[in-house]
């Protein structure tokens, strides 16, 4: 009887033993598991950058994507506020899932900052040599945009259609990556390649990229956000135009400097209606 119980309490207090052990061996696994989601995706916003800004970069990410301008995809940049010779962008992921925990900090030949181990985006060098080459860009949104790529691969001038994309009256210059670079795999994946393009952007808004997608660039962020958007409204809205057959009414370059000074007026309209459209997915 005493033996059987002894033997009892021997195995209860083995057993507790080995169940304490499975708790400790689980809890350090947890917390190493904790730390390496921590390390992945950092819950700290850029350090000393304005949360309005981050938002803005937030919402233009989510709002071309929810418009499939951007898809799985494309990227929206700022220069940095104080540091002209930096910019923010996300780490690399889909624009429809960027927070501002997301963003972060390169110097202008696309260098992180602070990584801590996140990865980034392989075309990061379009942002960089743009900033080094347009002192009046605050923002620079890259798209695959379905609409311009008619418009990149044929002898068809993506041109201003209506007011709202009265910015492209200027003129839309395409950058073929194969004219200096021969074959490549088409994507901007470093300085040389980056600084060619934004050459052939010169002093414009927008430049097509061949057999790829576009860049627009903006004093804002919400304009470079506006003026992505529009350029695919507009080359969708040209193709329509050209099918119908005939000759096609475009605006005057006239048209289309005065058209951009209204655009300016009215950017905070349909931003506040694009923030309002992506707010309540930023709370779940
Ligand atoms: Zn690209």
């Amino acid at each position: 009887m005493t033996a059987t119980f002894r033997t009892i309490g021997i195995m209860s207090f083995g057993a507790s033993y080995r169940l304490a052990r499975l708790a400790a061996v689980l809890a350090a696994a947890l917390l190493a598991g904790l730390a390496q989601t921590s390390a992945q995706t950092p819950s700290t916003a850029v350090a000393g950058v304005d949360a309005a800004l981050l938002e803005d970069m937030v919402i233009g990410s989510r709002v071309l994507a929810d418009f499939g301008v951007l898809d799985g995809f494309g990227h929206v940049s700022a220069r940095h506020p104080t540091n002209p010779t930096h910019f923010l962008m996300a780490r690399s992921l889909a624009p429809a899932l960027v927070t501002a925990d997301d963003i972060m900090e390169f110097d202008l030949d696309g260098n992180a900052v602070d990584a801590r181990g996140r990865t980034v985006f392989l075309e990061r060098f379009i942002h960089g040599e743009i900033y080094k080459a347009r002192p009046d860009v605050m923002s620079v949104v890259h798209t695959h945009s379905p609409g311009v790529i008619p418009f990149s691969v044929t002898k068809v001038p993506l041109r201003a259609m209506f007011h709202n994309p009265s910015f492209l009256g200027v003129g839309v210059p395409v950058w073929d990556i194969r004219k200096d670079f021969g074959d490549t795999d088409m994507l901007v994946s470093n300085p040389v390649l980056g600084k060619s393009l934004a050459q052939t952007l010169g002093d414009k808004p927008v430049v097509l990229m061949r057999g790829h997608g576009d860049v627009a660039v903006g004093p804002s962020v919400k304009m470079a956000v506006f003026r992505a958007y529009y350029t695919d409204v507009n080359a969708k809205l040209q193709s329509q135009a050209i099918a119908l057959g005939g000759e096609v009414t475009y605006l005057t370059p006239g048209e289309g400097e005065k058209g951009d000074k209204i655009n300016f007026i009215v950017i905070d309209r349909i931003w506040n209606l694009w923030r309002m459209r992506i707010l309540p997915t930023l709370a779940k």
